[in-house]
């Protein structure tokens, strides 16, 4: 029997933004898994790399580790911790599109230019920019307008 191929373009990308892709699960192979797209709720995942398959509840217990370790570090680091958290440690779990690392760079473009910026390094204030522009760049590919939240990370809110 020939399995059943999946074409890479039939797959979500979210519009290409990768919000929910988590890093394979196959030793040696560092490629994107995302779900693929069926009707049921609970869908298998697949890896756009080497194309094997893992089980939703596998991805699912992923899933929550990336997001309860970030949201942990977000409720109880300093900025400058944040920056070097998203920098140096997510990068070996977590995939920088994912919508989790997305909400923790927010975080830090937060409280960073909630304070006077004097606080903070030319460095820190160059990671922030760096982050504004990956987000923003995500709103992008998403077909966001004019939102609320364009409009903050932007600064046009004050
Ligand atoms: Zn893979």
């Amino acid at each position: 029997m020939i399995p059943k191929r999946v074409h890479i373009e039939d797959l979500p990308s979210e519009n290409g933004t990768y919000l929910s892709a988590l890093f394979c699960r196959e030793q040696g192979c560092r490629g994107l898994v995302i779900p693929v797209q069926t009707r049921t709720l609970q869908p298998d995942w697949r890896c756009i790399t080497c194309e094997n398959v893992f089980p939703h509840a596998k991805m699912a217990k992923y899933q929550d580790f990336a997001l309860n370790t970030i949201n942990n570090r977000i409720n109880s680091c300093s900025v400058q911790d944040m920056i070097h958290f998203i920098n140096e440690l997510c990068p070996r779990f977590c995939p920088s599109s994912n919508y989790v690392l997305i909400e923790a760079k927010l975080n830090v473009i937060w409280r960073m230019t909630r304070f006077d910026h004097e606080e903070y390094t030319p460095e820190e204030m160059g990671h922030m920019d760096r982050y504004r522009e990956e987000v923003l760049a995500i709103l992008h590919k998403l077909g966001a307008g004019e939102c609320t939240l364009k409009k903050l990370i932007t600064g046009e809110i004050q």
